[in-house]
């Protein structure tokens, strides 16, 4: 028996629910489930307003037009994420400006943002590692000071909260100007493919409705404040159809027992890996942060040990595997790049190793990873 990295995880009443928009004969965009999402999203974490997008990637891009970026404007992420929380700047002409990581956890090291602002810089973009916060407080200060825009990559982030230096409690996405989340399958909740932008700063509410309907303000005749609709903007299509919400919403219903089935097998990786002498950690949770309980990885002390460990698994069925290959060193950046070597980014690309986590896991394949990584048969 091979035990997957991921396996998606059906609620029981994605189909039903598929069936219900058929019926309805409108299965477009912006319609009865996409507002049930988007409504219950807003409320449980209190986002101003949110878009249900296709993808992550896509409300990422809208981030980029909504805060102008410009030929040449910076944006500075952590190379140590996905291409698309740099591509979607790149392809509005951005320069991106890559930080390292925190020495304890792979998100960006907010010390060393200060460092790389210049008077092009426009946002910062925070990417929460494994749904485990940034440190707000300072990045929200640093774009205080600097007038910059800071859009959350919040695409692991769903149900992770961030306490402030002051004692207030804010869900992750709810913090920066925009913040965006996905639906992949590959995430806690998921509708396939599926993503939302999240936007705090009711100055861009308006621009983004355009943005979202291919430049068009539709969304404003759909609700009876103008007789016609005109292109007016740039824009995309950006908005999923009714089949997706809806599948989306067979998985934000079951959100409560989803964490809790992935909370257990958190705890259970954590309780049973951790101080083990066998030349690995376990992830640190800073204080300022709460887990989502989005993926477990262990950090080896050495590439080699992380290496080897990857074949042994494999050789007894199951798949765990590495995460990013640090995007400065990438095969589209590497000749652009020129900045500072960044260590610890580069450390845990060669060190990180992500187990299999997902939803319906068994105690006993649990055991077995476990088993493998202590060596005990
Ligand atoms: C998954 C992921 C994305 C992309 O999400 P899609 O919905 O697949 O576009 C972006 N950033 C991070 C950090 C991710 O983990």
């Amino acid at each position: 028996m091979k035990i997957p990295f991921n396996k998606p995880y059906f609620t029981g009443k994605e189909t039903e629910y598929i069936r219900a928009a058929v019926r309805t004969q409108k299965i477009s965009g912006n319609g009865f489930f996409t507002k049930k999402c988007q409504q219950f999203l807003e409320n449980r974490y209190g986002i101003k307003k949110a878009l249900l997008t296709t993808s992550c990637t896509d409300a990422l891009e809208m981030a980029a037009i909504l805060i102008n970026i410009q030929e040449g404007d910076e944006v500075i992420m952590p190379s140590y994420t996905f291409v698309s929380t740099a591509n979607a700047f790149v392809l509005r002409g951005a320069k991106i400006i890559f930080c390292d990581s925190r020495p304890d956890h792979p998100g960006i090291d907010e010390t060393k943002i200060e460092g790389l602002i210049t008077s092009k810089t426009k946002a910062i973009v925070p990417v929460h590692y494994a749904g485990v916060a940034c440190d707000m407080s300072l990045i929200m200060m640093l774009a205080r000071k600097y007038e910059l825009f800071v859009i959350e990559d919040a695409a692991q982030a769903i149900e992770s909260y961030y306490t402030f230096h002051n004692g207030t409690r804010k869900a992750l996405g709810s913090i920066g100007h925009l913040a965006t989340f996905s639906f992949h399958e590959t995430k806690n909740i998921i509708s396939g493919e599926g993503g939302l932008l999240a936007i705090n700063d009711e100055q861009f509410i308006k621009r983004a409705e355009i943005i979202w309907e291919k430049g068009t303000n539709r969304c404003a005749f759909f609700r009876g404040e103008i007789d016609e609709y005109n292109w007016i903007d740039v824009g995309s299509s950006y908005l999923p159809s009714e089949i997706t919400a809806a599948f989306l919403w067979a998985q934000i219903e079951k959100i409560n027992d989803i964490q809790n089935k992935r909370k257990d097998i958190w705890h259970y990786y954590e309780h049973s890996l951790k101080d083990t002498s066998k030349g690995f950690q376990t992830p640190v949770i800073p204080p300022f942060a709460q887990n989502n309980y989005h993926m477990f990885y262990l950090i080896f002390n050495s590439h080699e040990l992380r290496q080897k460990t990857i074949l042994r698994l494999k050789e007894k069925g199951i798949l765990a595997i590495f995460h990013y290959i640090p995007l400065h060193s990438s095969p589209f950046f590497e000749n652009r790049y020129e900045g500072q070597p960044l260590f610890h980014c580069d450390r845990y690309s060669k060190n990180i190793l992500r187990l299999p986590f997902f939803n319906s896991l068994k105690k006993q394949d649990q055991q077995k990873v476990i088993n493998a990584l202590l060596g005990d048969n």
